[in-house]
């Protein structure tokens, strides 16, 4: 047996970075990441550490993982297993090669429904297997939070848990079976014992030497293992002697895939997974309970899990508060709320009737009455008010990440687990504690089973890492006082691998070493989690450090609204721009992505397109945030943030801002891509092509005095090729067509005095599509209202020239030439603003760059103006609409159905709903929208020659299937001008259909 690796061999393996990438690549199908940039995106999990990983390997096949470790064996290189990595102790950080099972390694293997088992890949996202699963009635019912990202793999590896535990057990109790690997290559089916007679002898040789340490240490694990069902720390050597309430099999046979199960990839590498299934219960009853003491909810849990819930889970005020600041989750609350509550409980029943359902909630009732609380639970029998709430109960821990500052709600005392009947008492004191170190939590999560979830603000670039010891030492005395599990849920890694030794005892961490070295004698596997581990303060390996430093920047834009710092009690946040960021605030912008990994989720909503059609961490929210904060701190060598590393992870971003909606921080991507978009630019100057688009508001003018030369290239194919070549313009694209009779010019309107609706024409719809814009204003005409159109002031330099909104200008990074088209956008509007006319606009990307990036451009108070009264064109209307101001005649059309494409910046804004309003108010037509991300054209993104294929998968993901299945009787209706574009190209081989602007259709309906 060779020593487990040293400290100094780890170091040493870094030498051999170069020779292990290179035979890598010979051996391996799939992608052999060992750049710097690359490395640094798998440095970091949702922990508060970063340690540089050796490589990283994106496996395509298991074959590739075979190989990989029969060469981290010769090599004497550690590897780590890893899935979404969404672990929040540093589970997946490690000197290592890094095996990122999630793109290839992710498909259902088997669905034996007799059984009631599926076997699967340890690739495959949770959310992906219930979607695949419910055809068949059936679920895996271990539903973390993280669902919608983490993976199969990662599960079993942390032993994760989910809100209904209490129900259906931890992975532990539902994993059957494991098809595993170890470090020398053997491969086995860890499973029931009985099954492994035929096991190769080295497998047999492990399970005689597990079965004599726990025959050995029996009284110690009845000692030392907490008889709670939360416990995820240590290995499950308890599989031989179970302490956890809920057992582990059904006959109270051993299963040794169950030892697997929470070993975080420290004893094998793990195949394939049979998971035991559940029925998909047919329904379920939610009971909120509001409590007007905290103490009480922690009190009156115990009584109310005797009525066999399958969740009971916690929501604090503070919680409560933080929603009720969100307006998507405030409506969804305060249906949950009565008065104001210091805290309430999600009490879930679920069965096979409604009525029994109902039964147990009118027994809930009783029993607060009982308890002297009557009238305090809110009843929610329907499936929709109980999907929303789940929603945010589920967001509360993102909802809570994005304060700003350096301090941070720091995970490591976050998921301790006691006995309910002292939950009142451990909360009450951990409270006390957190006050007594100047800090304090918010307390959320899954009281049914006694595991809430905390987060002490603490900032560790500061006093941090003291604080923290000082508050887990504190913590870990109550949760000894209290017989509770130190790790409940998230597991071990390297925050809490320390605290093994003090939950466990010394016999019991040596028997942890032992089943260690009986699987992996040379510490190849994950090494310094579990066992033999660094400290939990090490201050080298935290992501950020005493010692990490910004580099200084001046941004283009405005970013000192992050640049704050905020008091940890009082919560009071710094003014703006006195939060110490070198880089004025853009680089605190960065670091508010705490790698959550929410962005990887595939469900509705527009976050994160290219990561969609890749799959690769580059392209997606994450992988470009760390990709900036490692070149905007220095760490990818000097001037990295307009190096290639950071233009390739930039390069995919459609700007679509789906992330500055859905990324649960508020990372807004398309902000940042103009800042990098800025420094490239001065770095390197812009290409023809980029120059041309970007500039197009300047001389637009003359391509539509002569459209018939501008247009010469899409007439001929050969045109069209050269484009291709020199500018790098897909040949494969037809462009926008020039034509004369524009809008702004000739656009009959009201004088300025009179009007009480301005009309911004943007350039697309000026010189391409002026009928959208003459449609728009027929429509508001008929209304009633007096429209001007806005044009430059009259004397000013280029007076004839339209206005624009400078979005080409920001898409190339041109913040100066931007901000000059958007103060001349200003000076013209400033009479309106001044009397408060509504401006209204038709494309999405150009107006509502009026209420966004125009208040980050430095032009003062008149644009925070503007932004208040900026319309888009079906805003205007249901704002009109909901005061019952509009009037409008509208007719049935022949057509009776209408499918709609949201433009990513209205889903950002909110603003596709008044499109669906603004629809119906035409009769007999049913307005359906389309479940769709970034249509892939994103302004002039799709017409780039090598981003053409990225384009048409965007496309092709859900938009372009949707709307082939339309047929003539329905209406494709699109606002952004790129989004009908690349509809018409996705469309034209199949029915040649094209979509149309709302504007076209109210007009059409006015006739
Ligand atoms: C906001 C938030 C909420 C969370 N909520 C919950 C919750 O409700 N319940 C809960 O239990 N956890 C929760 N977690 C923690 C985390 O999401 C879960 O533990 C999750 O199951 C990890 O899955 P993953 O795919 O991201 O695994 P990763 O983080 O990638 O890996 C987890 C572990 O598994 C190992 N591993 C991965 N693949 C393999 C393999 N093929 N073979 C061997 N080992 C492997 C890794 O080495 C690592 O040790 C939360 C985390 C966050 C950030
Ligand atoms: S970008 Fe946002 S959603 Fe993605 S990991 Fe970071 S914080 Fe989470
Ligand atoms: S702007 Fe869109 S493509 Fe870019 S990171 Fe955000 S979600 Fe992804």
């Amino acid at each position: 047996m060779n020593a487990p690796l040293s400290q100094q061999h780890l170091k040493q393996t870094h030498i051999a970075r170069d020779e292990m990438a290179s035979r890598l690549r010979k051996i391996v199908e799939g992608e052999v990441l060992f750049d710097a940039a690359s490395r640094g995106r798998y440095a970091t999990d949702a922990s508060i550490y970063q340690i540089d990983p050796v490589g990283v390997l994106v496996p395509r096949s298991f074959g590739d993982v075979t190989a990989a470790i029969d060469l981290c064996r010769e090599m004497r290189v550690p590897l780590v297993g890893r899935g979404g990595g969404t672990s929040q102790c540093g589970q997946t950080v490690g000197a290592a090669l890094v095996i990122d099972n999630s793109k290839h390694l992710n498909q259902v293997v088997d669905l034996d429904l007799d059984a009631m088992t599926v076997t699967v890949e340890p690739g495959i996202v949770l959310d992906h297997l219930n979607a695949w699963l419910k055809p068949h009635g059936v679920w895996f019912p271990v539903d973390v939070s993280t669902a919608a990202q983490c993976t199969i793999g990662g599960m079993a590896g942390n032993n994760s848990c989910g809100s209904r535990s209490i129900a259906y057990g931890n992975m532990v109790h539902n994993v059957t079976a494991i098809d595993a690997v170890l470090a020398d290559g053997t491969q086995a089916r860890f499973a029931a014992e009985s099954s492994m007679a035929g096991a190769p002898t080295r497998i047999q040789n492990i399970i005689a030497g597990l079965r004599s340490i726990a025959a050995r240490e029996h009284d110690e694990i009845a000692a030392h293992v907490p008889a709670v069902l939360r416990r995820v720390g240590g290995y499950n050597l308890d599989i031989y002697h179970p302490q956890n309430p809920r057992p582990y099999t059904d006959d109270g046979s051993v299963n040794l895939a169950h030892l697997l199960v929470g070993s975080e990839g420290t004893l094998a590498y793990s195949r394939r997974l049979v998971l035991k299934l559940s029925p998909l219960p047919r329904s379920k009853a939610l009971g909120v309970v509001n409590f007007p003491t905290f103490y009480q909810a922690m009190d009156m849990t115990q009584h109310i899990v005797k009525l066999g819930p399958c969740a009971v889970e916690l929501v604090d005020s503070t919680m409560i508060e933080l929603a009720r600041g969100n307006p998507a989750f405030r409506p969804v609350i305060d249906k949950a709320l009565i008065g104001s509550p210091e805290a309430i409980l999600l009490v879930e029943f679920a069965g096979e009737s409604q009525q029994e359902q109902l039964a147990r909630l009118a027994q809930l009732v009783e029993l607060m009455a009982d308890l002297g609380l009557p009238g305090s639970v809110v009843e929610m029998p329907d499936a929709g008010p109980q999907k929303e709430l789940w929603e945010v109960r589920k967001a509360g821990l993102n909802i809570m990440m994005s304060m700003r500052g350096d301090g941070k709600p720091v995970s490591f005392i976050e998921d301790c687990a006691v006995p309910l009947e002292h939950l009142a008492e451990y909360t009450s004191q951990l409270t006390e504690v957190f006050t007594r170190y100047g800090t304090r939590g918010t307390w959320y999560a899954h009281a049914s089973v006694g595991t809430l979830h905390v987060r002490p603000i603490l900032d560790m670039r500061r006093d941090g890492a003291q604080k923290m010891r000082a508050i887990a030492e504190e913590a870990g005395a109550l949760v000894r006082r209290y017989k509770g599990a130190f790790s409940g849920e998230h597991g071990d890694g390297l925050v809490r691998s320390e605290w093994v030794g003090w939950q466990f005892g010394p016999r019991l961490t040596h028997a942890f070493e032992e089943i260690k070295d009986l699987f992996d004698p040379d510490g190849l596997m994950n090494p310094g989690k579990i066992v033999r581990c660094e400290k939990m303060d090490k201050v080298e390996t935290f992501r950020f450090k005493p010692s990490y430093q910004v580099i200084p920047l001046q941004p283009a834009l405005d970013w000192s609204s992050w640049d704050v710092q905020i008091d940890p009690v009082s919560e009071r946040v710094s003014a703006p721009g006195t939060g110490g960021d070198a880089a004025r605030g853009l680089a605190k912008a960065v670091e508010m992505c705490n790698n959550n990994g929410h962005c990887r989720k595939f469900d509705a909503g527009t976050m994160c397109p290219s990561y969609r059609i890749t799959r690769d961490e580059q392209h997606l929210t994450r992988g470009r945030a760390n990709t900036l904060r490692l070149a905007l701190s220095g760490q990818l060598g000097p001037d990295a943030l307009a190096s290639e590393a950071v233009r390739d992870a930039m390069d995919l971003c459609v700007s679509c801002k789906g992330c500055k909606r859905d990324c649960p921080t508020g990372v807004d991507m398309a902000r940042m891509k103009i800042e990098f978009l800025n420094q490239w630019r001065k770095r390197h100057g812009l290409t023809l092509k980029d120059r041309l688009i970007a500039t197009m508001p300047q001389w637009a003018p003359w391509a539509a005095r002569l459209p018939w030369l501008f247009n010469l290239r899409n007439a001929m194919p050969m045109l069209a090729k050269l484009s291709e070549k020199h500018l790098g313009i897909s040949a494969k694209r037809k462009l926008p067509a020039w034509r004369r009779d524009t809008f702004v010019r000739k656009a009959p309107d009201h004088p300025a005095e009179q009007a009480d609706v301005v009309l911004f024409a943007d350039t697309f719809n000026n010189y391409f599509e002026s009928e959208n814009a003459h449609a728009a204003l027929q429509v508001l005409t008929a209304a009633g209202y007096k429209v001007h159109v806005a044009r430059a002031v009259p004397g000013s330099p280029q007076e004839n020239r339209p206005l624009c909104c400078g979005r080409t200008y920001l898409s190339a990074g041109l913040v100066d030439k931007a901000r000059a088209e958007a103060r001349r956008t200003l000076d013209a509007l400033r009479p309106f603003i001044t009397r408060g006319i509504p401006v209204v606009g038709l494309e999405p990307s150009c107006l509502l760059s009026l209420r966004d990036e125009f208040l980050v451009m430095g032009l003062g108070d008149e644009a925070q103006a503007l932004a208040k009264q900026s319309y888009l064109f079906e805003e205007f209307l249901a704002r009109e609409l909901k005061a019952d101001r509009l009037k409008l005649d509208l007719k049935p059309l022949p057509q009776k159905r209408a499918l709609l494409h949201g433009h990513c910046h209205q889903k950002a804004f909110d603003a596709v709903k008044p499109v669906q309003q603004v629809l119906a108010l035409i009769p007999e037509l049913k307005v359906e929208l389309v479940e769709s991300s970034c249509c892939g054209m994103a302004g002039s993104f799709g017409y780039d020659a090598s981003h053409y294929e990225a384009s048409m998968k965007m496309a092709e993901l859900s938009l372009l299937p949707a709307l082939r299945e339309a047929d003539a009787n329905t209406l494709l209706v699109a606002d952004g001008t790129s989004c009908r574009h690349q509809i018409a190209d996705g469309l034209e081989e199949h029915s040649g259909r094209r979509a149309e602007h709302v504007a076209i259709i109210l007009r059409r309906a006015l006739e």
